[in-house]
């Protein structure tokens, strides 16, 4: 596969610590597939707890020369690889499709995203600002410091393997943090990419390093029992990121966490009908409905159910799936057999419960892990699609009536992270977007997702925001000073 890459350097098979491109200490290798055609790509080291361990010591080991570093200076290496994830923007997006499974032209847009995390966050670092505050007696005075948190350890899901990466090292490094990454185990490539890209762009040996293999909970383990590191900003799935969240408590490390989410999507009737279709296919299929901030339920009311039933089921029936590699596809595999019985698991059960398939609603004829791009009708609350993240291609409608029934059924989950609404009335715009129990709320749009604004969850979809002049908070600490004696 490197060998269709125009610069094959990109495609690195080993694991980066403290500068070094090492093998696992018993030589031991997963493999990394292609989920459009189950073809070998190549492998990764298989390491665990020890090169962990070892891997932490040299982000330690970098942490005061980085730290110490002027903002621009730091700010300068960011903007380089800023730069260079651009410059190769085609050949990173080639490797992301082939190891995940997205669509060319989302790959794409997935690396200018990451990148853009890179600038923002180098932007970001040199207004790392403290303040001045006015004393409690005559002669002091106070001011407060914000400085770095220490070493990081991140880990990240497969979804998005540049960008969740991106938005969590570009703020540790911008803030002076070291790190220690661990992509996950389907999706490797991206982020060993992003280490040659680092190591191009001036990045000391040491400040980044990624650590590879199939044992989550080892390398995890050490992470999150290691003294030296400070903090732990986890993507993923809520019930990892509860246990995660769970053994960082016992040495009181600093977490983010960007966890699952059930985002509600809500047509009221007074809605555009075809603005609320294009924002539903946007939320839903993108990345076949494998994102944490998808439509998972879609709440359509009474008067225009059947309307936006015809109009959604005739965007998706448009929908061309296949190799995200291969033309113009639109839909590419699931990620793996699990996410694909996932999906199975919950269109059975709302069949069973009284749902009716408009469309799809079985595995695609391609085989593997394709799944047929789905609009179910006649969903309703006890229906597991309703109460767990599908996941998947799969677009389930809800009945409702009134403006305070939806805003109970979209609250009735124990997450909140994104929730969309489609309205023209200007005051329940206010209303519904202040009452949705969400960290993000798309208002007439399904994409919110942009560099500049803070993302991140209430309740059980996470702690701490991603992105935004906010993003820099979760990886610095404040200092309070009090100066006497004046
Ligand atoms: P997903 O459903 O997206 O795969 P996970 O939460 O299982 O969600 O995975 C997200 C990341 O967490 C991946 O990098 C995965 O390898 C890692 N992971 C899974 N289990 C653990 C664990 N017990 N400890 C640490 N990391 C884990």
């Amino acid at each position: 596969f490197a060998q269709s890459l125009s610069d094959p350097g990109l495609l690195r098979t080993r694991g980066l610590v403290g500068g070094e491109w090492i093998d696992a200490d018993a030589d031991a290798t997963c493999e990394v597939t292609n989920p459009a055609t189950g073809a070998v790509l190549g492998t990764i080291p298989d390491m665990g707890a020890g090169e962990t361990r070892r891997a932490i010591d040299a982000a330690h080991a970098a942490f005061p020369a980085w730290s110490r570093r002027t903002a621009k200076e730091r700010a300068d290496v960011l903007k380089r690889m800023h730069r260079l994830m651009l410059e190769h923007q085609d050949d990173l997006a080639r490797l992301m499709t082939a190891e995940q499974g997205k669509p060319l032209a989302e790959s794409k847009g997935e690396i200018a995203y990451c990148a853009a995390y890179l600038e923002w966050f180098a932007e970001e670092a040199r207004r790392m600002y403290g303040d001045t505050i006015p004393g409690h007696a005559a002669d002091k005075r106070i001011m407060t410091l914000r400085q770095p948190v220490g070493v990081v350890a991140a880990i990240t899901p497969w979804n998005f393997p540049s960008a969740m990466l991106g938005r969590k090292i570009a703020p540790a490094l911008a803030a002076g943090c070291t790190v220690v990454c661990k992509p996950a185990t389907q999706t490797p490539y991206s982020a060993l990419a992003l280490g040659v890209l680092a190591e191009r762009a001036g990045l000391p040996p040491g400040v980044l390093n990624i650590v590879t293999g199939h044992d989550a909970a080892a390398i995890g383990g050490e992470m999150t029992g290691n003294a030296k590191v400070r903090k732990l900003s986890f993507t993923g799935s809520t019930g990892v990121g509860k246990k995660l969240m769970a053994q960082c408590a016992e040495g009181m490390k600093r977490v983010s966490m960007e966890l699952g989410g059930n985002a509600p999507f809500i047509v009221f009737d007074d809605a555009d009908l075809d603005a609320a279709v294009e924002g539903a296919m946007a939320s839903k299929f993108r990345n076949t409905g494998q994102t944490c901030v998808c439509a998972n339920r879609l709440f359509v009311q009474d008067a225009v159910y059947d309307a936006f039933a015809d109009k959604l089921g005739a965007a998706i029936a448009k929908l061309r799936v296949g190799d995200g590699l291969a033309g113009a596809t639109e839909q590419g595999p699931l990620i793996d057999a699990k996410a694909l019985e996932k999906v199975e698991e919950h269109v059975a059960d709302a069949l069973a419960k009284g749902a009716r398939a408009a469309m799809g609603g079985r595995p695609h004829a391609l085989g593997g892990t394709f799944y047929e791009p789905t609009l179910l009708l006649d969903a309703t609350p006890g229906m597991l699609l309703a109460r767990e993240e599908t996941f998947g291609p799969v677009a389930p409608l809800f009945r409702f009536a009134s403006e305070d029934e939806v805003l109970a059924l979209a609250n009735d989950t124990e997450v909140g992270l994104a929730g969309y609404f489609y309205t023209r009335d200007l005051a329940r715009a206010y209303r519904v977007a202040e009452a949705l129990e969400c960290g993000i709320v798309g208002v007439n749009t399904g994409l919110v997702s942009t560099e500049v604004a803070p993302f991140g969850g209430v309740k059980e979809s996470g702690i701490g925001r991603e992105g935004s002049k906010y993003g820099l908070d979760d990886y610095t600490e404040l200092k309070y000073v009090c100066i006497g004696g004046i």
